[in-house]
């Protein structure tokens, strides 16, 4: 797997966690934000290779920051969403909105970081 910079924007401390202990085991560097905030910042100071963007958030949601993204220079990085299990619709919801893939939350623990490197080679996971 080839070591990458990945942005990760999520609000569950919880999930970060699991997110980023996973993925720095493969190497990856991993940024992580717990909303919106920070984004457009943290983009100037280095362009990650994907971000992994969870829909559901206080404030502005991950459609919303898709939006924004897709609005600025930075549309062409790779987005991935991060989806509830139990929010079904906001599947297709991200492909149409421009998500690049989608992975379907609580992870997969054995299978997420091939999913990311998957992502990485522009496979982008679209799983069930
Ligand atoms: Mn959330």
């Amino acid at each position: 797997m080839t070591m990458a910079a990945i942005l990760i924007v999520e609000d569950s401390p919880d999930n970060m966690k699991l997110f980023r202990t996973l993925l720095e085991l493969k190497g990856h560097a991993v940024t992580g934000l717990p909303g919106g905030d920070d984004l457009f910042s943290t983009l100037e100071a280095g362009t990650p290779d994907l971000i992994l963007m969870d829909i559901q958030m206080p404030g502005k949601d991950g459609f919303a920051l898709l939006e924004e993204l897709k609005g600025s220079a930075h549309r062409g990085l790779p987005v991935v969403a991060l989806t509830a299990h139990a929010m079904a619709g906001d599947r297709d919801r991200a492909l149409a909105a421009g998500f690049d893939g989608y992975i379907t939350k609580p992870i997969d623990i054995r299978q997420f970081p091939q999913q990311v490197a998957d992502a990485l080679e522009g496979n982008f996971p679209r799983d069930a």
